[in-house]
């Protein structure tokens, strides 16, 4: 029984919550889903909305990408499974998302359906405008249930291109209410949250998605942690998991005034969650990252320094069970 216990246990570490990357045979996740869990939240990119390298740069950062010595980052997305239902989401349409859909579909769950539903974060250029891959240039999707909070769903409806998407029946934009739980599937429930944040076409909200066993928060984009009404070390601690924006790793890392363009630095974050302990610390995986932030490098000893703090990077293909 022991024997059999250890086993678990190591396979548990090797898939869950740990490196999974793409070339992972597909037979492992279905192997393991049946031991552990049916549902779970799978990493389909982990770059700020203008992606890893970024258009016209020629600075070390994008650099190291032309070389060769570091790999494409997808824009921040994430992808919610669940083999019980049969049934697939994704948490932002970015514009990588003709790779990020097809992921889900070889590596995870084929059930001839493109996607379930779409939940969107607001109407920046990385969160909804891989939407103009569903309409009639490109896919021609057949109502594709989008989510979205009020004034994004109104900016969706009255202009295009994502107009057109509406009044074709490309998608059927489904109302959010912050705060307000919805019953996804028999084992999933998700709650969208207001945060402060640019609002300049839309509302923004992060998801705290919620399985059977564990939950997780994610917060791709938000203005500093202060102006936000909610305390978010509350926030984390009432989660398994929480995906939180690192865009910028710290202050002066554009050369553009940065309060124009506030999000939490890493070391804000670090320094926030300072006196909290290791068990708290592992539950955030910092995602989101902008070109110019180092972490989002697959190596890099900044990386290495707040990892040994005991904070973790969400990482492309990696599986979080629910
Ligand atoms: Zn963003
Ligand atoms: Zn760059
Ligand atoms: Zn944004």
């Amino acid at each position: 029984m022991k024997l059999f216990q250890a086993a678990l246990l190591i396979t548990y570490l090797t898939f869950f919550n740990c490196d999974f990357s793409k070339d992972n045979p597909v037979q492992e996740i279905e192997l393991e889903s049946t031991s552990i869990s049916k549902q779970y939240i799978t990493v389909l990119g982990i770059a700020q909305d203008a992606g890893y390298p970024q258009i016209n740069c020629e600075k070390p950062c994008c650099n190291e990408y032309y070389k060769g010595n570091e790999t494409k980052k997808l824009v921040a997305c994430l992808g919610l499974v669940d083999l019980n239902s049969k049934k697939k989401f994704l948490f932002d349409a970015t514009p990588d998302i003709k790779e990020q859909v097809q992921a889900l579909k070889d590596q995870h769950l084929d059930n001839n359906k493109v996607i379930d539903g779409i939940f969107l974060t607001h109407a920046h250029i990385g969160h909804y405008t891989g939407l103009i891959n569903l309409g009639r240039e490109a896919l021609g999707g057949e109502k594709i249930p989008v989510y979205a909070m009020p004034r994004m769903k109104t900016f969706l409806e009255n202009n295009g291109p994502w107009s057109q998407l509406v009044h074709l029946n490309n998608i059927d934009v489904k109302p959010l209410t912050t705060d307000s739980i919805i019953q996804l599937t028999q084992s999933l429930k998700i709650t969208p949250i207001l945060v402060p944040h640019r609002d300049e076409y839309s509302e923004t909200v992060g998801f705290k998605i919620s399985g059977n066993n564990k939950s997780a928060l994610f917060i791709p984009d938000i203005d500093k942690w202060d102006n936000w009404e909610r305390d978010i070390i509350e926030e984390v601690k009432k989660v398994d998991y929480a995906f939180l924006d690192a865009s910028f790793f710290r202050d002066g890392e554009l050369d553009r005034d940065m309060s124009k363009i506030p999000h939490p630095f890493t070391t804000q974050t670090t320094t926030l969650f300072e006196k909290e302990s290791i068990a708290v610390k592992n539950k955030i995986f910092f995602i989101h990252f902008n070109h110019t932030n180092p972490t989002i490098r697959d190596n890099h000893p900044l990386k290495d320094s707040i990892q040994n703090l005991g904070f973790r990077f969400a990482k492309q293909g990696n599986i979080y069970e629910l």
